[in-house]
Formats: structure tokens, sequence, C-alpha cells
């Protein structure tokens, strides 16, 4: 029984233990909590496309449709966005439960924002924006661990290519005081500005029909908030709908 509480006693030293028992059964119950949560939102999210693939199939062995590419390719779309899902989701519980092991070291960046460009551009289609470097080839070291630091700008520039159709993709790096901030900026679709304070919580997504069909799970930018903030850093948003976005984060210098 979690709600457990002892009564409070006359004897000073029972009394300091009975609160000291209370202080660690609350959070423990707040930590029983935010598991029943979290495992609703996955529920909820591997629902949806499993009832979709559930509901081809039944209607493929009734005879009610026939086989087509078409819809061989819907079951395709389905079962990899549940991949991903499952990806997702063992990252996002594995940092909710604090259990994302980081190693942090004195880096150079450099090398990880070159290859970056190089591997994003490789991605953009012809006529969609292009992708733009403004960071000095001399940059400080920072504390960091680098695959983290790999796996944040990968959400962001991945988030970035997917909301923008047109126009540029800007990588930049600057040093401020004793931080280095580290941004992505879009000219893309866009985030309301009642939506931005939700854009770092588990599964949201701005509409959810329009990002259904882009793939999205929402679970990108939750794990690289933790991310960042396991590296001692934080990471900021600016947006404008329909004029682009700003994804930026800071490492602590060396
Ligand atoms: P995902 O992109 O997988 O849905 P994220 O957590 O990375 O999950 O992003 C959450 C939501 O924030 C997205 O679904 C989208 O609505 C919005 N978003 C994120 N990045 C951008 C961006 N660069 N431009 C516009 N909207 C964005």
């Amino acid at each position: 029984q979690l709600s457990a509480r002892l009564p409070l006693s006359d004897i000073p030293e029972l009394n300091r233990l009975g609160a000291s028992f209370n202080r660690m059964a609350a959070s423990l119950e707040g930590v029983e909590a935010r598991r029943r949560e979290l495992i609703g939102d996955m529920t909820h999210e591997l629902r949806t496309p499993l009832t979709v693939v559930r509901g081809y199939l039944e209607e493929l062995a009734e005879g009610e449709i026939e086989p087509s590419a078409e819809i061989y390719q819907r079951l395709t779309k389905e079962t990899k966005r549940l991949e991903r899902l499952v990806n997702d989701l063992q990252e996002l519980s594995k940092a909710e439960a604090g259990y994302l092991p980081i190693n942090i070291q004195p880096m150079n960046l450099y090398p990880l924002l070159e290859s970056l460009v190089e591997k994003f551009s490789d991605q953009l289609l012809e006529d969609g924006p292009v992708l733009r470097s403004e960071f000095p080839s001399q940059l400080p070291l920072v504390l960091a661990d680098i695959d983290r630091t790999e796996q944040v700008l990968v959400n962001l520039l991945g988030n970035a290519v997917r909301y923008t159709s047109k126009g540029a993709i800007t990588l930049r790096a600057w040093t401020e005081g004793s931080k280095l901030w580290l941004e992505v900026a879009d000219t893309g679709i866009g985030i309301a500005s009642k939506d931005l304070p939700n854009v770092f919580e588990r599964f949201w997504r701005a509409d959810q029909s329009r990002d259904r069909h882009s793939g999205g799970t929402g679970i990108g930018l939750t794990i690289s908030r933790r991310l960042v903030e396991l590296q001692g850093g934080q990471i900021q948003v600016e947006s404008e709908l329909g004029v682009g976005s700003k994804f930026r984060f800071f490492l602590p210098l060396v």
C-alpha cells in the first residue's frame, strides 16, 4: 500500500524516521504514477497502427477487399510506423527511468557537424530546401557525449527536413559566454504559438491527421530534451506558423 503514512510521534528520532519514510513513500508514488501514465500513453499510441493493420488483414481474409499493391503499401507503412514507435518507446522509457548511459568528455563537434551536413544534404530533394552550414571550422571544446549530441542533431535535422518543403535548413553553432549553442533553423510549416509549450511533451504532434501522414511519433523532441539536459544543457524553440522554426540547445564549454 503505497499511500501508507506513518503518524508523527513525540520522540524526535522516531519523528524524523517517520517523516523520512513519508517522503520516500511520496516519491515512490510519484514514480508509480508516472510509470502508469507512460504505459497508458504507449498503449494508446500502439493501438492505432495495430487497428489499421488488423482491419486490412480481416477485410483481405473475408474477401471484402482485393489484395493490391496499394493495400500492401499501406500495411507496410503502418508496420514501419509500429517499428519506429517500438524503437522510440524503448529509448523514451530508458530516458524517463534515468537509465540512459551518458559518457561526457571534452569534444570538438566540428567533424560531427560536417558529417551531418553531408549526410542530410544527400536526403534533400532537388526541388526541396537547401542545407546551409553556418559554423566556424575552429570550434571550442565542449563537455558532451558525442553519440547523444548526434542523436539530438539527427532528430532536429530530421524534423526540419520532414516539415520543410522549400527554402533553407540552416545548421548553426556559436559561442556565448561558457556555452556552445547549436541551432537547426528551417523555413518550413512552423508551429503555432499556442502549441509551442507542448512540443517537448511526449506523443505530442501539432496536428494529428497531418502528422499521422508524415509518420511522426511525437517522441523525438521529448528524448532530445532529456539528452540535452543530461549533458547539462538546455533546449529552446522559437517558431512562427507558416514561416519556420528554430530549435537550439547549448552544451557547456570545457
Ligand atoms: P515527431 O516529429 O516524430 O512527430 P517530435 O517529438 O520530434 O516527434 O516532434 C513533435 C511535433 O512537433 C511534431 O509532430 C511536429 O508537429 C512538431 N515539430 C517538430 N519539429 C518541427 C519543425 N521543425 N517544424 C514544424 N513542426 C515541428
